[in-house]
């Protein structure tokens, strides 16, 4: 399956852009469209994961368990951080009651190793 092994292969957050080029040097002329239509049946299926960011293209990952996200202010690099979001669920719940509240995602902003080193 060319569109989850570019995914497998990607380094981070790739979008279905970036996805697409990767697939596309293996096997040319293969349509945009059919790579948003994969991910999003690997999405139905519970192999991929969509990033909950508020802004920008969507972003696809391989890595399904519940895991926090570092975003890079200088590179916009995107890094797995191993916490359970769910550990704020409560936290927030307890702030209203009124909130129908589904699924928590933490976002930490900073600057990244190579970013902070320049
Ligand atoms: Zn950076
Ligand atoms: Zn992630």
């Amino acid at each position: 399956m060319a569109v989850f092994g570019a995914l497998e292969r990607a380094v981070g957050h790739p979008t279905a852009e970036e996805l697409h080029g990767d697939v596309r040097e293996a096997v040319p002329g293969f349509a945009l469209k059919t790579v948003y239509a994969i991910l999003r049946e690997l999405s139905t299926l519970g192999f991929v994961e969509t990033l909950p960011l508020p802004s920008g293209a969507m972003r696809w990952e391989t890595n399904t368990t519940p895991h926090a996200h570092f975003v890079c202010n200088g590179c916009g690099r995107i890094i797995d951080l191993p916490i359970d979001p769910m550990t704020l669920l409560s936290l927030a719940q307890r702030t209203s009651r009124r909130l129908r509240m589904l699924r928590p995602h933490l976002l930490v902003r900073g600057r990244c190793d190579r970013c902070s080193r320049s």
